[in-house]
């Protein structure tokens, strides 16, 4: 260990500087920093009001700024004549001007006449370059040559179930639980090691630390903070005994300087997303540490994926600075990978009892050996050994895989005749079928989920699949999906709503809405939005054109309507667009729905109240307005990409059903004889309405009955609901219409004796 005398910098890692300060045996005046450390202080530093100028002047997102400013340190005050570097150049001057990077002028008096002492690690080129004008020593301890034993597994569950057995084993023969380690531990082994380890017994220390945003206090907070920092706390103030509040209340207390609302929230939303509960360190657990800066004396150390990819690590030339421009005292590529593989070899050599296990795939991947391999020992086939039990349970899982095995594939493992003589199992009696769940506990759900109400999606997703329904809205376990997909769709639907309204310009409509929700865009992106520019042009010409053959002046778009239900229930949707106006003493309206994809709307499964998006429409409207006449209902297809402007045209038709009653048709659409705005309408000589367009247009009496089943049907679920029937009953026609777009195939297990059949509505049956 090394020796620490008076008037000395210590330049180390983290775990160098714990068994430094173990060590210490007398009183020193010693300094001990990390590289990074020294190097800040040296040179120069940063904080988030750097961040935030950065976000704003530039309008990036915060983990850009950040990047751009780690990225700092590399450039120097000259130019490059290279647009990135000399942007960076460019961003430095301006940060300095601005007083925005932090310099510590007194640290190099500080450290002159120092000994300037860099212990146990490894400097890269560009630390060199940056310590060339210090008078520094490098001090490494001893480098073993220990040779590790290396294991291969077919499987990531057989490798950690290996290195469970053999921790057990260990512990068995009295080796203190706190000198085993584990080491390599990347994020996919976290949920295997926590399950299998759970058999064992045996616990993990690193797994101990909980993201702020993993429970109910963080996510509350987060949901809350667009109404203000102060409403946030409040939301959360039930909760004010627990770490997770102190952390968020130090977290917002550390942004005291900021007065702005936005950018308090852009700095608080990173650091909930970033930061970590410290659970109190426990020993006799079982510590994970990394290999290269732990201090190995005699430990036991499994070292876990030793695989491709995985160690060493392997960087890519995807830098900001890439090598291409590259200052010289810059590491290249080629130049990390080879130090990176140089320091991994000599930190496995130096560790006394170390073994090492990888595996050769993974439920979702295939894994190949890391290529060390060639520098180290060859691997031995890895293979557990049973004739010792260490956990019942595990060693039950095993047997119930190798009777599936036996069963389902005639194959004898070498483990089935020692454990079926051992255990006895309750093979192959699991039932996937949904057992109940008493109606106090669903009211009690109910009443934890503080506006439980049912809407349209709530209503076919439980006529498609009660179970469906279960797992939605009584589990809770719907993830948000966020994709551009469903942004560039929020886009449409933005711009085509002020559209309707006044007359606006397309293109500041878009971009202020790509502002105002702080959407990053990438190359890709931009021509997507570029291109719903132009439809949106296309379309507001092609609106305009339909609307001049309506007399129904007035319109509503997304508008909110709540109908009260039963035990404080609601039924409430958007209505997307209806347009309506007062004629003599009734309301005439046509409802319209967007889409940006292409879906004839069926009535077909009117009776088990499934697809009744336009129907339930016009419930809610018929509850607005009181004397309601419709002209139809309609989905309008708004996607136009790749079409000639005559397919163009014809697409943006209106599909849906049409009322029968020529004088409210006329009120919205006085071409409808040309089939110019509706799609499909076709007159015969005698005047009537062709046979074929009559399946798509009902009577003013069938419209009540459409509207009169739509309430029917609402009720009928509710009241299922509440009765607790959530049988997985995935309902069938001459295809499967339950599952359509369901997100739930890999846990519900359904059977083909679940699919309940249902019948169309022949009336609404195009095929029949
Ligand atoms: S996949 Fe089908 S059966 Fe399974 S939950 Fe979804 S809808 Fe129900």
């Amino acid at each position: 260990m090394l020796e620490i005398d008076n008037n000395s910098i210590i330049i180390c890692d983290k775990h160098s500087k714990l068994q430094l300060l173990k060590n210490i045996k007398k009183l020193v005046s010693v300094k001990i920093m990390s590289m990074s450390e020294f190097i800040s202080s040296y040179y120069f530093d940063y904080d988030e009001k750097s961040i935030i100028y950065l976000i704003n002047k530039y309008g990036i997102k915060y983990e850009v700024a950040k990047e751009y400013l780690a990225n700092l340190i590399y450039i120097e005050d000259k130019t490059y004549n290279i647009e990135k570097l000399d942007f960076l150049v460019s961003i430095k001057r301006e940060l300095i001007e601005n007083n925005l990077l932090i310099f510590n002028s007194r640290f190099k008096n500080f450290i002159k006449g120092k000994n300037i002492i860099i212990y146990n690690y490894n400097l890269s080129k560009f630390e060199k370059h940056l310590l060339k004008d210090i008078d520094y020593k490098e001090i490494k301890p001893i480098q073993n040559n220990y040779t590790p034993v290396i294991y291969e597994f077919e499987d990531i569950e057989e490798e950690v179930e290996f290195i469970a057995r053999s921790i057990s084993k260990l512990i068995n023969d009295k080796v203190d639980i706190n000198k085993i380690k584990l080491t390599n531990v990347s994020d996919d082994y976290i949920n295997i090691i926590t399950k299998i380890f759970n058999f064992y017994n045996l616990k993990i220390d690193k797994f101990n630390n909980i993201p702020v945003m993993s429970n109910i206090i963080g996510t509350t907070f987060l949901n809350n903070l667009d109404l203000g920092i102060e409403k946030a706390i409040e939301s959360i103030s039930s909760y004010d005994r627990t770490d997770t509040y102190n952390t968020i209340i130090n977290i917002c207390n550390k942004y005291i300087w900021c007065d702005n609302e936005k950018d308090l929230k852009t700095l608080i939303e990173y650091d909930l997303k970033h930061t970590y509960i410290k659970n109190p360190k426990y020993t006799n657990m079982i510590e994970v540490v990394d290999y290269k800066s732990y201090s190995f004396t005699d430990e036991y150390v499994f070292m876990l994926g030793f695989n491709q990819g995985i160690i060493p690590k392997i960087y890519k030339d995807e830098d900001y600075i890439s090598d291409n421009i590259k200052p010289s005292y810059m590491d290249s590529t080629i130049e990390k990978n080879t130090f990176e593989k140089i320091s991994t070899i000599s930190a496995i050599k130096n560790i006394k009892n170390l073994t090492i296990t990888y595996k050769l795939k993974t439920p979702f991947s295939i894994f190949y050996p890391s290529n060390l391999i060639d520098d180290l020992t060859p691997p031995i086939k890895g293979k557990i050994d049973y004739s010792t039990s260490y956990s019942d349970i595990d060693d039950e899982i095993t047997l119930a895989n190798d009777l599936d095995e036996l069963i389902k594939f005639g194959k004898t493992s070498d483990t089935l005749e020692l454990l079926n003589s051992n255990y006895d199992i309750p093979y192959n009696t699991y039932s996937h079928r949904f057992t109940g769940l008493s109606i106090e506990k669903l009211r009690d759900c109910i009443k934890k989920q503080k506006s439980f109400n049912l809407s349209y999606t709530l209503m076919d997703n439980y006529n498609r699949c009660a179970f469906r329904f279960y797992i939605d809205k009584i589990l809770c376990l719907s993830t948000l999906d966020d994709n551009f997909g469903i942004t560039l769709g929020n886009l449409y639907h933005h711009t085509l709503e002020k559209l309707v309204k006044s007359d606006i310009d397309i293109e500041s409509t878009v971009n202020d809405y790509i502002k105002d929700n702080d959407i990053v865009l990438t190359n890709s992106n931009r021509f997507f939005v570029n291109r719903a520019i132009d439809n949106l042009k296309y379309l507001k010409d092609i609106l305009e054109k339909q609307n001049s053959f309506s007399k129904l002046k007035k319109c509503e778009t997304e508008k909110f309507v709540k109908i009260p239900l039963k035990d404080n229930i609601n039924f409430v949707g958007f209505i997307d667009k209806i347009v309506y106006d007062n004629i003599k003493d009734k309301t005439i309206a046509a409802i319209i729905d967007y889409k940006t994809y292409v879906k004839k709307p069926s009535l077909k499964y009117i009776d088990s109240g499934i697809g009744l998006q336009l129907p339930v429409y016009m419930y809610l409207s018929s509850y607005l307005y009181k004397n309601i006449n419709f002209a139809g209902f309609y989905l309008q297809n708004i996607t136009l990409d790749n079409k000639s402007d005559e397919e163009k045209e014809k697409s943006l038709k209106l599909i849906g059903y049409t009322n029968t009653d020529k004088e409210i048709l006329e009120n919205f659409d006085s071409n409808y004889m040309e089939s110019s705005v509706i799609d499909g309408i076709k007159i015969n000589k005698d005047g009537n309405f062709s046979s074929s367009s009559l399946k798509r247009m009902l009577s003013n009496d069938e419209i009540d009955g459409v509207i009169k089943t739509v309430r029917e049907k609402i009720d009928e679920t509710l009241d299922n609901v509440l009765d607790s029937k959530f049988d997985i009953n995935p309902k069938i026609d001459k295809e499967n219409i339950g599952c359509e777009f369901c997100k739930y195939r890999d846990l519900c297990f359904k059977k083909a004796y679940d699919f309940k059949s249902i019948k169309g509505n022949k009336r609404f049956d195009e095929d029949e």
